[in-house]
């Protein structure tokens, strides 16, 4: 185990120099306090549990302090915000603090979310408010939980600096790991500024740290899109699976990881609502649930335009054209888990298409009906849950279809209700759930905050005494308006 004063680190992002970042002294808040600290994130750094409690680790957190020998530094990028080009956007409030390199060798960006003014602040106060970082926090350990690729918290700082939203907020902090802050924007960045030794400088740093496997293709970089492609296509069939909605998919918020990443008014489904729009700022619902897959494309098309200096657009449009498919099978997959499907058929998207229509018209709790799914033998479960259906008559056919789609399974219902419980939570980050948590933290309890990040780091459990967490939102909580102001 290490100390915050004993890390090891590897600049990889930093060496490539001013016209990627520019050098940054956090401002530190004022009278900070931990919030909330992930024993899990610190683990990635060989940091032990009790770091949580260290004085070094608050004064990290909060601005007041940094490694001595590094410079903190915010990236610059750009981007397509709601399809329209950003010229110029970057680090507005966050710090890339330091590159760590682990004892398993695995390199962790150490990123600072709210650090105070940076070149690239806009007319922002270079801020995170209390809410939006809570929000993230929970949303990355718990998506990390249900194995979706994501950035990752480590921890969320409070302070009595105030700042102004909507209404007056305290100055938050939140410390964020992943193995790179790269996003699809700084390609377009460099691209669209006619950068273009700087952006073959970003492909080969991107090809030799972050994609080395792609090295000895016959075109790196179109190996390097392909991958790109794949993760990408691979994290948000997951998204569709789980009922995930990022909510700002915008290309700055695009990690080249494929990673879950910028988490803003972002939702879980409760009710299963395709063309759910969790962000109050997206009139024309570009970003919503059932938009996010077409997204994704769209996105991955905005990256490859930056390598057409590189390669011949038919190259860059068949390696795109994999995508569907790619997204496609994953989604399948997922499914075919959650339905406790063994084996592969043909008709089994229609099957799922079928269902979701269902799900769709009756309002269906999303998470609940596949734990119900598993909980009783096939038949026993659906009888149980069809009164719930709107058109029952509708779920009766697709019931009867199901049950005779599964006949061919021979497990024991134990076996069947261990491996459906296992890919499907009974706890789910709901919106109300992380209300609750927030507006007690704002209030400066944070025991809920805990006991529901407690919770949810085994969702697939059932904790006794937990019987609340795992309940339909009561109506309050339903349409709870998530401020994009964060
Ligand atoms: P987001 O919508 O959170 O992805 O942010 C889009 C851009 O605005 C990014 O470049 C952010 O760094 C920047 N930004 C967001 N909020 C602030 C803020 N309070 N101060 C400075 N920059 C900000
Ligand atoms: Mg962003």
């Amino acid at each position: 185990m290490k100390s915050l004063d004993t890390l090891e680190f590897d600049a990889r992002f930093a060496r490539l120099g001013n016209a990627f970042s520019a050098v940054v002294t956090p401002s530190a808040t004022e009278h900070p306090q931990m919030v909330i600290c992930s024993a899990e994130a610190l683990a990635l750094l060989d940091l032990p549990p009790s770091t949580a409690d260290d004085k070094r680790l608050l004064q990290l957190a909060s601005g007041e302090w940094h490694w001595p020998h590094i410079e903190p530094r915010a990236m610059v990028y750009s981007g397509h915000q709601f399809g329209g080009y950003t010229p110029r956007l970057g680090d507005g409030r966050g710090l890339l603090l330091g590159e760590v390199r682990n004892n398993a060798g695995e390199h962790w960006d150490v990123h600072l979310k709210g650090a105070g003014l940076t070149p690239f602040s806009r007319s922002g106060d270079g801020r995170a408010v209390l809410r939006s970082s809570i929000r993230e926090f929970l949303a990355s350990e718990y998506l990390y939980t249900l194995g979706i690729p994501t950035s990752r918290a480590l921890c969320v700082t409070d302070s009595q600096t105030q700042v102004w939203r909507e209404q007056r907020e305290t100055a938050a902090t939140l410390l964020r790991l992943a193995p790179s802050h790269i996003r699809f924007g700084h390609f377009e960045y460099f691209y669209y500024n006619q950068k273009y030794t700087e952006l073959e400088q970003l492909q080969t740093h991107v090809l030799n740290d972050l994609y080395p496997e792609c090295l000895t293709a016959d075109q790196p970089l179109a190996a390097m899109l392909s991958a790109v492609v794949k993760r990408t296509a691979e994290t948000i069939a997951l998204w569709q699976a789980y009922g995930f909605c990022h909510g700002v998919m915008n290309t700055d918020n695009m990690s080249i990881l494929g990673l879950t990443f910028d988490f803003g008014p972002y939702a879980f489904l409760d009710d299963f609502k395709q063309a759910h729009i969790c962000n109050h700022s997206d009139n024309h619902g570009r970003y919503a649930f059932n938009q996010q897959v077409a997204v994704g494309y769209w996105n991955l098309t905005a990256l490859a335009e930056t390598m057409t200096r590189h390669l011949p657009v038919e190259r860059l449009q068949d390696i795109l054209d994999d995508y569907a498919d790619i997204q496609q099978q994953a989604y399948l997959q997922a499914m075919r888990a959650r339905l406790g499907l063994i084996d592969k058929r043909a008709s089994d998207a229609a099957l799922i298409e079928k269902l979701l229509l269902q799900l769709n018209n009756s309002a269906a709790d999303y998470t609940l009906f596949f734990r119900r799914l598993g909980e009783l033998p096939v038949a026993e479960a659906l009888t149980s849950m069809a009164d719930e259906f709107i058109n029952r008559a509708a779920f009766d056919d697709w019931s009867s279809e199901f049950i005779a789609r599964t006949a061919n399974d021979a497990r024991t219902q134990e076996q069947r209700r261990t491996q459906m419980h296992a890919v499907n939570p009974l706890y789910m980050l709901r919106n109300y759930l992380i209300q609750i948590a927030i507006e007690a933290a704002e209030d400066g309890d944070y025991a809920p905050l805990h006991q529901l990040h407690q919770v949810l780091s085994t969702p697939f459990i059932e904790q006794s005494g937990c019987a609340e967490y795992a309940q339909r939102p009561p109506q309050w909580g339903k349409h709870l308006s998530i401020s994009c102001s964060s």
